[in-house]
Parts: structure tokens; C-alpha cells; sequence
């Protein structure tokens, strides 16, 4: 059995970024007969809202997702105080009482030397009097964890074999001056209790992910396994943090856009798979594996993505949008069949459906006036379908001896105002007799 989680924390809405990592969590969920957590790190008290909890389930909701299983991590803090307690009693979990003023010194002494950066441990070797006189000076302690230092190796179901040199890095502060948890011990203590059996995030965690494995150990745990995806980068290989309030799901929603768009886009971009519509994210966890994720970067463009709502909407059957459709004036099959050509989102159909429902401002220049009343003494009765187009314009291009776009144009500008637009063969019967008649006068 396996399960998944996706992590956020709650201090902002969802955006394509962190679209990614729920939806590979999610496919893989799917295609392995898994469960999918959605887990909140809310342990940053001040940062993290239950507002922006919701709005996360909501943009997770509308991509598609559902989650087998919710959990908080402020609900869980007995769990990380036991994990604290055994790291302390083992030696791996050390009091620190330096001001963040002082480790910037330090560490700008290291680079003057010429050293790393790396902090120094020298509150491993404080006395207890020191202590005393820290803790009556009123400082609280920062925690970090002793690491062992060994190279930690892991087999990355993306990325191959994986080595993290810990020995380069500084302890990590698991628990701050106030007593709240950073996330990396609250994280591999929730994985050790969920049963996580695989940890899928951005290739942005892959130091975290070797401490975590050393943390994991020390707490007498295994690992899960683990799987790094690139990231999403704008076209020219940027990080796309810059925009992220344009790219928020919340504002692909407003401005129409299809969530399977934005689902394919987010997690197919930077595959192997070809960025193209796929029936429900069922069908495409069946056809994705992790393995399919590129090392290089994965470039989203705006443009890609507004080919693809355009794609998938030219295919999409009335029945599947029919809710959305009806607000936008769109009731009945053949309007869908005869207008979803000619958009690229969901809501510029309002647009045409105008010429179909009116009101429409006929053009017809001075020179087309006797032709186009030539026209409308020949339109047939009705009934009308999709032939009467064909028959009609035969008709007057016999008795009027145009062609072509002569022949056609007019007719267009006369029955829409426009130039272009739906097939007027489709258009016509919607339109109607009364309503064409109307427009040719
Ligand atoms: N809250 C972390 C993040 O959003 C979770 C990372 C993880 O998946 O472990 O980056």
C-alpha cells in the first residue's frame, strides 16, 4: 500500500509551482491504488491561517484533487515533543544560545578567513555556568541537530542515486527561540506515524532530504523513498516566484481557464509526455510515471498553456461543461458544437453566442445593398439545418453571379457585423428565419 502526502504551508494560496508537486503526489497516488494526504506545516504560527488552509483545499478541489486523508500539524505537537525528548536524551538535539547578530559575525569572519560558513558548534562546548548566565540573561535556546556528518546516499526515483555531504552543512535548528518547530523534524516525524512510503517534492529539498534521512534514523525510523522533481521555471529558465500572484490557480480560475489545462501544464511540462489533452487525471496517472520527470528544467509558457485550454475545449463534449455553459448563455448542444471552435477560454463564448441571440448591427456596405436584398428574397422556408447554408448561397450565387469572397463576405458582415467567426453553416439554422430576414432588411 502505498501513501503519499502533499505539504504545504498555509501562507498563501496554491500556484502552479506548488501545483506540481500535488498533482505528481496525486497521480502517483492514483496509479498505484495509494492514499494522498494533504498534510498543512502549519507550525509557523504566525504565518499560517486556517483561511488559507481552506483556500488551498478549494484550489486543490478544483484541480481535481480530493484528498483520502487531512491533517494538521498544530494538531500533532505532542508527537514532535516526544521525538524532541528523545533526540535530546541521545545527545543529537543541542541547546543554542547565540542571537542571530552574533552568528552573522560569525559567519562573516568564516568567509573572511576564507572558511565555509558553517556554524562552528561552539555551544556543544559551553559550561553549565555559561548557561546559567545565558538563561538568566533571559535568552531562550534554539535547538539544532548534531548530524553525523557521513555522506548520505539515497536512490532517488527521479534523479538516480543521490549523495548529500552533511559534513558541508551547518546543524540544523529544529526548534526556535520560542519553542515552535521549524518543519523538518515535525515533517519526518508525521512520515514515520502516516506511513509515508514515498516523498515526492521539489528538487529544491534535496539537502533537506539528507538530513531528514539522518533525522529519520536517529528517531529509529526508515526512510520513505524518495522523488525530486525540477521546477517550474518561466521560458527563460527563470524561478517563477516573481510572478506567483499572476500565476495563483485561484487566478487561472477567474480568468476561465480550463483546471485540466492548468492540471496538464503544471505537471506535464518538463516530462518526457507530450503536453496534450488527456480525458481525466485517472487516464493520465495510468500513462505518467516519475520516472518521465527530465533533469533539465521545466519551462512553462503562457502561450502553451492557452493552446492547450484551446485544444481541450474544441474537444470537450457539451454534457461535461453543460453547468458552466448555461451562466454563459449556452443551453443547447448545437450552440456549444457551432461556437467552441472560435474560443480559446471558456467565457469569450458570450461573445458569440451575440450573434446567434443578437442584438447584432448588420453591415452592409453601399455596393452590397441590392445584393444583399436579392438574398433575403431567397432564403428558403424553413425548416433550417446544417444544408440550408449550402443550398441558399447556391442560389444566390446564380442569380447574383458572385463567388467566392464576393459572394460570401457580404453575407457575413450582413447577418454577424463581423468579418469573421463561426461557420455560418452551423450558425444559420440557430439563428432562424425571423432573425436572418431581419438582419438582411
Ligand atoms: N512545507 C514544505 C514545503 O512546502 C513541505 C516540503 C515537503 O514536501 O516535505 O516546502
Amino acid at each position: 500500500m502505498t501513501r503519499v502526502r502533499f505539504a504545504p504551508s498555509p501562507t498563501g494560496r496554491l500556484h502552479l509551482g506548488n501545483a506540481r508537486p500535488a498533482l505528481f503526489n496525486w497521480l502517483f497516488a492514483k496509479s498505484t491504488g495509494g492514499e494522498f494526504v494533504l498534510r498543512y506545516d502549519d507550525t509557523d504560527q504566525e504565518r499560517s491561517t486556517r483561511e488559507f488552509a481552506d483556500a488551498i483545499a478549494t484550489d486543490l478541489a478544483w484541480l481535481g484533487i480530493t484528498p483520502d486523508i487531512t491533517a494538521r500539524q498544530s494538531d500533532r505537537v505532542s508527537l514532535y515533543d516526544s521525538a524532541r525528548d528523545k533526540l535530546i536524551a541521545d545527545g543529537r538535539l543541542y541547546p543554542c544560545y547565540e542571537t542571530s547578530d552574533e552568528l552573522d559575525r560569525r559567519r562573516a569572519r568564516a568567509r573572511a578567513m576564507g572558511r565555509p560558513p558553517i556554524y562552528d558548534r561552539a555551544a556543544l562546548d559551553l559550561t553549565p555556568e555559561q548557561i546559567k548566565t545565558y538563561e538568566d540573561e533571559g535568552r531562550k535556546p534554539h535547538w539544532r541537530f548534531k548530524l553525523k556528518g557521513d555522506p548520505v546516499h539515497f536512490a532517488d526515483l527521479v534523479r538516480g542515486e543521490q549523495t548529500v555531504n552533511t559534513a558541508s552543512m551547518s546543524d540544523p535548528v529544529l526548534i526556535r527561540g520560542d519553542g515552535s518547530y521549524l518543519y523538518t523534524l515535525p515533517s519526518v516525524v508525521d512520515d514515520m506515524d502516516m506511513d509515508i512510503t514515498h516523498v515526492i517534492r521539489g528538487e529544491d529539498h534535496i539537502s533537506n532530504s539528507g538530513v531528514q534521512i539522518e533525522i529519520f534514523e536517529a528517531l529509529g525510523g526508515k526512510g520513505p523513498v524518495f522523488a525530486h522533481h525540477n521546477l517550474l521555471t518561466d521560458v527563460e529558465g527563470k524561478g517563477l516566484s516573481k510572478r506567483l500572484g499572476s500565476l495563483s490557480l485561484s487566478e487561472f480560475a477567474e480568468q476561465g481557464l480550463e483546471p485540466m489545462a492548468v492540471a496538464l501544464m503544471a505537471v506535464l511540462t518538463g516530462t518526457s509526455l507530450p503536453v496534450e489533452p488527456y480525458d481525466s487525471l485517472e487516464v493520465l496517472a495510468q500513462k505518467l510515471d516519475i520516472s518521465m520527470v527530465s533533469h533539465g528544467a521545466a519551462r512553462y509558457d503562457p502561450a502553451e498553456l492557452e493552446a492547450l485550454n484551446a485544444k481541450i475545449l474544441h474537444q470537450t463534449d457539451f454534457a461535461l461543461l453543460a453547468d458552466k455553459l448555461s451562466p454563459l448563455g449556452v443551453s443547447t448542444e448545437p450552440v456549444w458544437l457551432a461556437l467552441r471552435d472560435n474560443i480559446t477560454r471558456l467565457p469569450q463564448i458570450v461573445d458569440w453566442v451575440s450573434l446567434i441571440d443578437g442584438p447584432v448591427d448588420p453591415v452592409i456596405a453601399d455596393e452590397d445593398k441590392e445584393f444583399i436584398s436579392l438574398a433575403a428574397s431567397l432564403l428558403p422556408a424553413e425548416p433550417w439545418d446544417s444544408e440550408t447554408w449550402k443550398s441558399w448561397t447556391s442560389a444566390v450565387k446564380q442569380e447574383s453571379n458572385r463567388k467566392g469572397k464576393q459572394l460570401f463576405l457580404p453575407l457575413r458582415l450582413a447577418l454577424t457585423g463581423r468579418a469573421d467567426g463561426p461557420e455560418l453553416k452551423s450558425l444559420l439554422p440557430l439563428i432562424g428565419r425571423t432573425a436572418c430576414l431581419a438582419r438582411l432588411t
